[in-house]
């Protein structure tokens, strides 16, 4: 096991690890599956015995413990078996970054061949097509097609002040089209200065990042960077909470980022949105990559505060304590029963707060608390942030 993937930080994390089970009562994998190995402790005990197999005092007087095939593989279970939600790490008295930890884990899994076969498909469409789905790059804005009443240049312009940034899910997936059509009639409306990428936009490279290749996304990294400066854009706008935060940790730029909600509150304080008197109970949803991983709770808040009339219930769990609905992590491809499970926690806590309505801002959220809300046969009103301010603007 080459441990060249872990930084020496990491490895003092591993050993600090006191084992006090404190994340066992945050991480939601445990509390569906309740195995000792399919939780943060568990994974991080499993990476001490390998070290110590391969590292320790009998390794140096014997000679390494070669790992089995056997070990490999549950430890590989165990290590793909999250969504990423980054409970753990917030909750640990030791603060172990358990987040970046798993990632670093699944690096050398990947080295070692040891990761679930069906994320093969999805790398592949990534590295040859530039997006999760596999489908021609240059259909990214088919949503487009829907609406009335475009400018001649459809958002694609040779230059602009701003980059919308649409990410491949909203592209591809028409239970999340909804969203940059909103976003774009609020900018529109606004007359901001914004252009798309169109078939220029290349996947952000967050699944591969989540699924242990990291190494291979410098290339979508030096493409997507170009596509936005070639525009002569010094900002560019995310509705994508993962696409956000891959932009903000992975991409070495000058650029200033602004995921939709914080670009939206912009606009409010500047006086430039104004609402219109509503009557609506609603919750709010905090994604694990706006909340948890990029620190952003206020600025939704801040938004539906803004609307009169509209009464914001929190989640029991909300802010940094939010659970994730289950779609985090890639566990839709690697468990999508134990993704939905999750879902289906989440759908329960939904309904005891009595909203009318769920806003939340990432179209990953939508997509899983939608389609299983249907799937239970719940009619869940659920709705993004730009659908639910475009709806109550004057
Ligand atoms: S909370 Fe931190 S120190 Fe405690 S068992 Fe979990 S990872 Fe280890
Ligand atoms: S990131 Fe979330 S799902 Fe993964 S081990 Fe930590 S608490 Fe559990």
């Amino acid at each position: 096991m080459d441990l060249s993937k872990l930084s020496p930080k990491q490895l003092l994390e591993i050993d600090a690890c006191t084992r006090c089970g404190e994340c066992l009562r945050f991480c939601p994998i445990y509390s569906q599956k309740g195995e000792e190995g399919i939780n943060p402790r568990g994974k991080i005990q499993a990476i001490k015995k390998f070290i110590r197999a391969q590292y320790g005092l009998l390794a140096k007087l014997f000679g390494p413990r070669k790992l089995s095939e056997e070990d490999l593989k549950k430890f590989s279970e165990m290590v793909y078996r999250c969504t990423l939600c980054g409970e753990c790490g917030l909750q640990c008295p030791v603060s172990i970054d358990s987040r970046s930890l798993w990632l670093a884990l699944k690096e050398v899994l990947v080295d070692l061949g040891h990761y679930p076969k069906n994320i093969e498909l999805m790398k592949n469409n990534v590295l040859s097509k530039y997006n999760i789905s596999g489908e021609d790059n240059a259909l990214r804005v088919e949503w487009l097609e829907a609406m009335e009443g475009l400018p001649d240049h459809q958002y694609q312009k040779e230059k602009a002040e701003v980059v919308f940034f649409v990410g491949c899910v909203s592209s591809y997936y028409p239970m999340a089209h909804k969203i940059p059509q909103s976003f774009i009639r609020i900018l529109d409306r606004l007359k901001i200065d914004f252009t798309l990428l169109g078939g220029a936009e290349w996947c952000c490279g967050f699944p591969l990042i989540g699924a242990g290749f990291k190494k291979e996304v410098q290339k979508l990294i030096r493409h997507n960077i170009e596509g936005v400066k070639e525009k002569g854009a010094d900002s560019v706008i995310f509705s994508c909470p993962s696409c956000y935060h891959t932009w903000h940790e992975d991409y070495k730029t000058d650029l200033k980022l602004f995921d939709s909600t914080q670009f939206i509150l912009k606009l409010i304080q500047e006086g430039r949105i104004s609402f219109k008197e509503g009557r609506v109970k609603v919750t709010y949803h905090d994604p694990c990559d706006l909340g948890r991983a990029s620190g952003i709770y206020e600025a939704p808040r801040a938004i539906l505060r803004a609307m009169p009339g509209v009464e914001l219930v929190e989640l029991p769990n909300h802010a940094e304590k939010c659970k994730c609905c289950g779609g985090g992590g890639l566990l839709e491809m690697v468990d999508p029963e134990l993704g939905a499970a999750l879902a289906r926690e989440k759908i329960k806590e939904i309904q005891g707060t009595g909203a009318e309505l769920v806003v939340t801002s990432c179209q990953q959220c939508v997509r899983t608390i939608l389609s299983t809300s249907r799937r239970m046969k719940i009619p869940l009103k659920t709705s993004y942030i730009t659908e639910f301010v475009l709806k109550q603007m004057a």
